[in-house]
């Protein structure tokens, strides 16, 4: 089996170098250490002028936390790195524009106890924590992620899960925050607990980034624990394939041992994976490990990430790569989450070339991922 130590396919930096393979290994050890001040990331990473003035300028607003693990996953000298980008701040982070929303998925608006979004009515939201090991500079709930004010107290999710116990019409909840995987195994378990204890409940859903930010939280005890509950569907959220190393391979195995269902869920991130390559990779890597592409997602309108959204013809000419280079299986949905609540909407390349009427309906020429072109006839039933 996998060594959940190995953290990167290279060294581990020299400020790690006298860290035992236990004290790596430990969750709470990666907790306890992760790297919040530009001084922290001697013997790590060399910060750029910018990057330093980033640190003062956003980590009031947007707080600044890394694990160990994920900061050894960074090109010490290369501020482009599209690992190093997705967690150090950038000054772009303070740019203002006119469209942005602090809550683009309109989340708040749609809350009928607090800390629960019932938005469609089947599904609903419910948050856990709004803590992370990891914060992505690119996260779309900037606005309460890594504020420890705004945390949900015991008593608001025990109101949440009564609202989802007295709502029928609810079948799917999704967990999560922050991440909810910040919390104890013993308050996962009771929670898990009373939610499989719903009966109207079909779908439990979890997401969590610990697969690729802290990968030694999926322990034997807590992968236990989720097979207790199983199936739980698990939603992760790798964006690059070098974040794939050995301990989040390993962890992503363990939780397809213990019977979840994996999913990822990547953004289109400008810089960092807006190349039909990079994701061809990444998703060919995540079906080697049992996760499932399942979305990849336009960035949304949040304040203070623009600098990372990408336009939407990227996202199609990558659907266009992937199609054919790759089994369905492989092929995520590439979806927009509408601003202002309106929900998700699937974004697909245009294969029809032409279309003209014939006396059986309509024959409609379409073109493949090579280009040729192929007819197809298209009935007009009304008319049979
Ligand atoms: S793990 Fe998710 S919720 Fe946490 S900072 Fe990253 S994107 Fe936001």
């Amino acid at each position: 089996m996998t060594d959940l130590s190995s953290s990167s396919y290279g060294q581990r930096p020299s400020r790690f170098a006298s860290i035992t393979s236990a004290q790596w290994k430990s969750w709470h050890w990666q907790q306890q250490h992760r790297l919040r001040r530009p001084e922290d990331f001697d013997g790590v990473l060399e910060l750029t002028a910018d990057e330093r003035e980033a640190f003062a300028a956003c980590s009031d607003r947007f707080r600044v936390a890394v694990t160990p693990h994920y900061a050894a996953l960074m090109a010490p000298t290369d501020p482009e790195c599209p690992i190093r980008r997705q967690a150090i701040p950038g000054l772009a982070e303070q740019q203002v524009h006119s469209f942005e929303h602090s809550d683009p998925l309109a989340e708040e608006a749609h809350m009928p106890v607090p800390g629960l979004t019932h938005r469609y009515p089947d599904r609903a939201l419910l948050y856990l924590s709004h803590n992370c090991p990891v914060y992505c500079r690119h996260c779309t709930r900037k606005r309460k992620v890594s504020n420890p004010t705004t945390a949900a107290s015991t008593r608001q999710i025990e109101r949440a899960i009564d609202y989802i116990a007295d709502t029928p019409k609810i079948r799917d909840v999704i967990i999560s925050g922050g991440d909810p995987l910040t919390l104890s195994d013993a308050r996962l378990e009771e929670i898990l607990g009373r939610l499989r204890d719903i009966a109207h409940l079909d779908v439990i859903r979890l997401g969590t980034r610990n697969p690729v930010t802290l990968p030694q939280r999926i322990t034997e005890a807590l992968a236990d624990i989720l097979s207790e509950y199983a199936p739980i569907y698990i939603n992760t959220h790798f964006n690059h394939p070098s974040e794939l190393v050995p301990g989040a391979t390993a962890a992503l195995q363990r939780l397809v041992r213990a019977g979840c269902v994996l999913g990822n869920q990547m953004v289109l991130l400008r810089g960092i994976n807006d190349d039909p390559q990079t994701v061809l990779s990444l998703n060919r890597r995540l079906l080697r490990h049992g996760c499932r592409p399942y979305y990849m997602l336009q960035c949304d309108m949040a304040q203070g990430i623009t600098h990372f959204r990408t336009p939407l013809k990227t996202g199609l000419d990558i659907m266009d790569h992937l199609r054919g280079r790759i089994g369905g299986v492989g092929v995520p949905d590439f979806v927009i989450d509408l601003p202002g609540g309106g929900g998700k909407v699937e974004l697909v390349p245009d294969y029809i070339v032409d279309r003209r009427p014939t006396e059986y309906g309509e024959t409609i020429q379409f073109r493949n991922f090579h280009g040729d072109h192929f007819e197809f006839v298209d009935l007009d039933i009304d008319d049979q």
